[in-house]
């Protein structure tokens, strides 16, 4: 391997040169105990950042053997260290040193959820993080000097600053692994007892504000308090201080399994519950308020979401013969309606292996959701295509074992069939199930049950991988996530506006490539698209999510990928306007 003097030397060599003879520091270096390897060189100083990994071994680096001793505390700690570097380059290095993205270092850490990410990949034998790095240019002209400072200095003190034992805070670092771990060991729980979600008392559920995700302080905020009636108490893996010493349980509101209606009044908290629960299924950093808010991990966000394209969605189950005859057991549409596309994200969801569905009034379509009697007797059943939610609910769980939380502050309706009522009154849930029945029973709804025929089987759909054409320009390939919310594949835009569990920018860039791999390794035109998830699932446990370097071959090691869900990766699917299904 090269030194530190290779490097300057090199360094010196190029100083004012073109921008492009900076490929001549392509490679590996030995900078003291940091092993600098420089995977990717940009073309010039406006380009995306160049790519590089410091690489310092565990015997340096120390980390005590028990913060990464299990998948979910070494997911955790790579998770926190990636933080300690950010922190670490603001202290240290960052600035801008000329044109361009000159001088810009940045890892990829998280906001408040905790992912799997490729930022921090750490063993028995290193540690390592991995950066973008702009590198200095005057003009278009190598700034040689200032190069020397950032890679052999600045680079290996941030590594040094954010990955070893000696440099970060202890005990900071064992609360935020233990943390993790116990929501992970919560969330283990759920299953065994019938529960879809768990939010622990004294949770903070409510945010600073509509642009910010941090929880909101102060006063202000109504701290979480479970009713007597809901209350479990579920036992942690590592003791948390209480407000009465250390506790090695938390208490809680326990969201069983079935049908559960949220109901309330308008601004008592309901859409911040539900919210709360839609993050529950990742892991949040300690003092996020909702560190102790765990859902099933296969809990979907279902919205309605007109505009968006429908492929070959078996709806029929909710929308019947629609006008012009238009078949429903394979609803094809560039253009959904608002109840029709909420149909189609039920329906993919529970294809996709969702084990419950989480829906608020706010974002539902009202057609969607009920039909009133007097509405029955005006439109008459033959005229409207409709069956509504409320009809399917409990057929949902009874049959395909597939639960509901629902948001409903407006109908009364779903008394009927819900397991459990649970009203927010100033921010504070009360349960109301017995209360709710007694009503129902009392006032009768006098809506009529519409529902003619079963909810069948969900039918298994087989993307075609014809119809993925990720290639723009001279381009074979070139997929690119713009932020969260949308991914350029190939010439096509797929929005993702409506995929609230989507949290993560680096998870929306793992979601665009997470696409190709499949469509290159998993997709024959015979393969289901449940079972291509699976497969993507088992890859990314196998392999980890360097795998979603779609130009591998070229060892970019590229350090911002974040793991998506299944979920979120068969709604990206599910969005590419150009993709073909085919039915069995
Ligand atoms: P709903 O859906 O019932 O109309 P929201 O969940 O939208 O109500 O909440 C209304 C407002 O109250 C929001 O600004 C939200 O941040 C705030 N809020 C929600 N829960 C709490 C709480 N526990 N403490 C303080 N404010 C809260
Ligand atoms: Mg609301």
């Amino acid at each position: 391997m090269r030194t530190a003097d290779d490097l300057c030397q090199t360094l010196r060599r190029i100083d004012g040169r073109g921008y492009k003879a900076y490929r001549d520091v392509r490679g590996a270096f030995q900078l003291g105990d940091c092993e600098l390897h420089i995977d990717h060189v940009q073309g010039d100083p406006f380009a995306a950042p160049s790519r590089l990994r410091a690489r310092i071994p565990m015997e340096a680096a120390a980390l005590p053997v028990d913060l990464f001793d299990s998948r979910v505390r070494r997911m955790a700690l790579g998770d926190f260290l990636a933080r300690c570097v950010r922190a670490a380059i603001r202290r240290i290095g960052g600035g801008r040193r000329g044109s361009g993205k000159s001088g810009e270092i940045l890892v990829d850490a998280g906001g408040q959820e905790v992912l799997e990410r490729t930022a921090i990949v750490l063993d028995d034998r290193f540690v390592e993080v991995r950066l973008q790095v702009g590198l200095p240019a005057g003009g278009r002209r190598i700034l040689g000097r200032e190069a020397e400072d950032l890679l052999c200095e600045d680079v290996p003190d941030i590594a040094h600053a954010g990955l070893t034992w000696e440099k970060i805070a202890h005990e900071e670092a064992r609360r935020f692994v233990d943390c993790i771990d116990n929501q992970e060991h919560l969330r283990a729980q759920l299953r065994e007892r019938d529960l879809v979600a768990f939010v622990a008392d004294g949770s903070v559920l409510p945010r600073e504000s509509g642009e910010s995700d941090r929880p909101l302080r102060g006063d202000d905020a109504v701290p979480f308090a479970s009713p007597d009636a809901l209350r479990v108490t579920l036992p942690l893996a590592h003791p948390v201080e209480g407000a009465d010493g250390l506790r090695d349980a938390l208490t809680g509101m326990g969201i069983g399994r079935g049908v559960s209606l949220v109901a309330g009044g308008g601004y008592h908290g309901k859409s911040t519950l539900l919210r709360a629960l839609e993050r529950g299924v990742y892991p949040h950093v300690p003092d996020d308020g909702r560190e102790y808010v765990v859902s099933d991990p296969a809990l979907v966000k279902i919205r309605a979401e007109d505009g968006r394209r429908v492929e070959r969605a078996d709806i029929s189950a909710f929308i019947g013969d629609l006008p012009r005859g238009r078949d429903t057991r394979a609803f094809t549409s560039d253009d959904a309606s608002g109840s029709t596309s909420q149909a189609a994200n039920i329906v993919e969801a529970v294809e996709a292996g969702a084990s419950g569905l989480l829906l608020d009034e706010d974002t539902s379509a009202t057609n969607f959701m009920v039909r009133d009697a007097r509405m029955q007797a005006l439109v008459h059943k033959d005229h409207e295509p409709i069956t509504p939610f409320v009809e399917r609910v409990r057929e949902l769980f009874d049959v395909h074992g597939v639960s509901s939380v629902l948001v409903m502050g407006g109908c009364g309706d779903y008394f009927d069939v819900a397991d459990r009522v649970i009203v927010l009154r100033e921010f504070q849930p009360i349960e109301a199930t017995g209360e709710a029945r007694d009503i129902a029973r009392e006032h009768g709804t006098a809506r009529a049950s519409e529902a003619s025929t079963p909810f069948g089987e969900v039918s298994p759909r087989m993307p075609q991988p014809e119809s993925f054409d990720p290639s723009r320009g001279r381009r074979d390939v070139k997929i690119a996530a713009r932020g969260v919310d949308l991914i350029s594949y190939g010439s096509d835009d797929i929005v993702l506006r409506g995929v609230e569990q989507l949290v993560d920018a680096s998870q929306t860039r793992a979601v665009g490539n997470a696409i190709h791999l499949a469509v290159e390794r998993f997709m024959d035109g015979h393969t289901t698209l449940a079972e291509v998830l699976d497969r993507l699932d088992a890859c990314f446990d196998e392999h980890g999510l360097d795998e979603l370097d779609i130009y591998h071959r070229r060892g970019q090691h590229p350090g911002n990928f974040a793991r998506p869900r299944r979920f979120e990766i068969a709604a990206a699917i599910n969005r590419l306007r150009s993709v073909r299904m085919r039915t069995a």
